[in-house]
């Protein structure tokens, strides 16, 4: 039997992680410009996850996920997203939802962890998994893998096995790169906030119920450490200055917002808040609710349960899994973005001052000038 996933209410909205699998990484391998005594904890443990959120409104209870993992049985060149065969379709029924139940799908960017199961294989065919679904897509991501460029990537197949199929039955909405869809209107509630920095077209999602305020990061960041240490990007990131100056943004709005924050890849819970703690803040991992999940459990059943499932140990690929664009430019930075670090957490040169001010001083104001809280 599939053990319920663990679940938050907040408000009338109840949000369900759904994971997929995880993998285990080096943390100075993750985050090559980490301190090495703040990297010293060794391994992170990467959760790959969607999040559904179950909503009644008064057309009746829309079902949402945010962002759709890697999918079965497809053709990888990462070994820890190739050809998977897991029971994810039974853990969303779990949660109280069925492909034909889900209304909406909110993809943050077209990265392999993240579009996946928009698919599935029948009969040797890529058909939608989702056939009731709108599937909202950032448009700066497709017209990147339609390029000639991004046709030569090494992630280019999931244009056809993943995006294809949901833009040939009509059910894409592209979102353009402030955020608004193109022919068509997000869930209500829903608002997709640019968060540029770790691909060409990455977004954040905000959700906004009852008072409260949900903040499905993305790949903003990839784990706890990086909420304490923001300069400091993923070997993942495209451009780790523009996924800094994005960091910062979130960061800062989740705090003043006090929003819940539904990471894309933190482990178990994956879920918390960001507290502000001197000049830099700190994760508060937020316990799933208490009671039975849909289908009965407890909330640390199903996070033990969650726990262990995500925990299949593997060391990480030699290329990574994720990572669009040349690492080159990662060590480019690395004595700027470690100056910085030293800049906002501890002592530093003059020089490494002045690197800090000029990071911090980057665009982080695209989240911000459409968020005003
Ligand atoms: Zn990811």
């Amino acid at each position: 039997m599939t053990v319920p996933p663990e679940t938050w209410q907040v408000g009338p909205a109840r949000i369900a992680r759904i994971v997929e699998t995880g993998f285990d990484v080096p943390l100075a391998t993750l985050l090559p410009t980490l301190p090495p005594d703040a990297a010293a904890s060794g391994t992170a443990t990467l959760s790959v996850h969607a999040w559904l959120v179950t909503w009644p409104d008064e057309t009746g209870t829309r079902q949402v996920l945010v962002d759709a993992g890697i999918g079965n049985h497809k053709t990888r060149p990462s070994p820890a997203f190739d050809r998977l065969d897991t029971p994810w379709l039974a853990r969303l029924e779990a949660a109280g939802a069925t492909p034909s139940t889900i209304t909406d799908v909110l993809i943050t960017h077209l990265h392999p962890d993240h579009v996946g199961w928009l698919t599935r294989r029948v009969d040797g065919q890529w058909v939608p998994s989702f056939p009731g679904a709108r599937v909202f897509l950032p448009r700066a991501g497709y017209e990147f893998f339609r390029s000639e460029i991004g046709q030569a990537h090494r992630n280019a197949g999931l244009l056809a096995d993943s995006i294809e199929p949901v833009v040939a039955t009509g059910q894409a909405v592209f979102v353009d790169a402030s955020g608004r869809p193109d022919g068509g209107t997000l869930p209500p509630g829903f608002t997709y906030l640019p968060s540029p920095g770790h691909s060409v077209d990455h977004f954040s999602v905000r959700l906004d119920v009852a008072d409260a305020t949900v903040l499905f990061a993305g790949d903003v960041m990839h784990q706890p450490v990086q909420v304490a240490h923001p300069d400091h990007s993923s070997m993942f990131c495209a451009d780790p200055l523009q996924a800094t100056a994005s960091r910062h943004a979130m960061l800062a709005l989740a705090e003043r917002s006090d929003a819940l924050v539904c990471s894309s890849h933190f482990p178990g819970p994956s879920a918390g808040r960001v507290v502000a703690e001197g000049a830099t803040y700190r994760w508060r991992d937020e316990p799933a609710s208490p009671g039975p999940g849909w289908g009965g459990g407890t909330a640390s059943q199903t996070g033990s349960a969650a726990r262990s499932r995500t925990r299949k140990p593997s060391s990480i690929p030699s290329t990574s899994p994720d990572a669009p664009g040349a690492r080159i430019t990662v060590f480019d930075i690395c004595r700027i973005i470690t100056a910085t670090c030293a800049a906002r957490c501890g002592s530093s040169s003059g020089a490494d001052r002045q690197s800090a001010r000029a990071i911090r001083s980057r665009s982080p104001a695209r989240i911000s000038a459409r968020t005003p809280d």
